[in-house]
């Protein structure tokens, strides 16, 4: 598949050691995909080429597209990303992945993020809003800080505006004048899903996480097909 340079228009903070990024492809009129795929980024790092997947943070926008991703210290290629500055170049792979709607709305859907797991999520989400909310969403979406609970208002935003859609952030680490849900995202999973079993839910983050949740559906009798995972690491 033909690669592409990629160029950066901006990048900024919106957590602790998260950065959002929009890029460009100059050479392309539009750069079309799914909603939950990603793209792969292709660098030259102490003599060798490596290439690293980023989930498409945003809907198709014509030639842009956004990223959402923490630096992972002594990572390869995340911490030079993060040093990247407007008009930096960097090599891109055509957007793949199998992490995308496995059935079309209105089929209820529960997301499972934690971390930077949320990027696909705001690109499926964006997607359902501009087509005025189709299908019943509830995002659990776990982090450990309050400070790392990313696209938090535009979540909020949403969750005010459709009532079929239901955003569970959970804290970790919350702070003692947090009123919200607290621990892992695996706890709060009977809630939203309670006995329902005509529904999917769609999982992304680190692997243990994953694992654990995917478990618990299958115990639940959940069929194979219900369960879509893409997995960090
Ligand atoms: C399909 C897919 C989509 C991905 N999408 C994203 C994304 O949207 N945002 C994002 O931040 N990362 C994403 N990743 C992870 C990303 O590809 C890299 O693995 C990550 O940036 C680390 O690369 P590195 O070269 O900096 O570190 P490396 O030198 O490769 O070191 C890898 C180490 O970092 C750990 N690691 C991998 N990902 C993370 C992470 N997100 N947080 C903490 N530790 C991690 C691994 O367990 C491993 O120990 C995705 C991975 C896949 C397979």
């Amino acid at each position: 598949m033909k690669s592409h340079q990629a160029r950066l228009i901006e990048s900024f903070e919106i957590a602790p050691e998260v950065k959002h990024f929009v890029f460009e492809v100059p050479e392309l009129e539009s750069m079309p995909f799914t909603p939950g795929q990603f793209v792969s980024l292709v660098a030259e790092r102490n003599g060798k080429k490596i290439t690293r997947a980023y989930s498409l943070a945003a809907p198709p926008r014509a030639n842009r597209f956004e990223l959402c991703l923490n630096r992972v210290e002594n990572g390869l290629l995340s911490p030079h990303l993060f040093e990247l500055r407007p008009g930096d170049e960097i090599e891109i792979k055509p957007p793949l992945g199998a992490f995308v709607w496995k059935q079309p709305a209105p089929r209820e859907v529960v997301y499972v993020a934690t971390g930077t797991g949320i990027a696909p999520f705001r690109s499926m989400l964006l997607e359902d809003l501009a087509n005025g909310m189709p299908r019943p969403v509830t995002l659990l979406f776990g982090v450990r800080y309050e400070a790392s609970l990313m696209y938090r208002k535009e979540f909020e935003a949403a969750a005010a505006q459709y009532p079929q859609f239901r955003f569970w952030p959970t804290l970790s680490r919350p702070p003692e004048r947090w009123t919200g849900r607290t621990g892992h995202v695996q706890k709060h999973l009977p809630e939203a899903i309670g006995d329902r079993r005509d529904l999917d839910v769609y999982i992304c983050g680190m692997k243990a996480m994953v694992d654990d949740v995917r478990r618990m559906l299958k115990d639940w009798g959940f069929d194979r097909k219900q369960i879509v995972y893409e997995k960090y690491d």
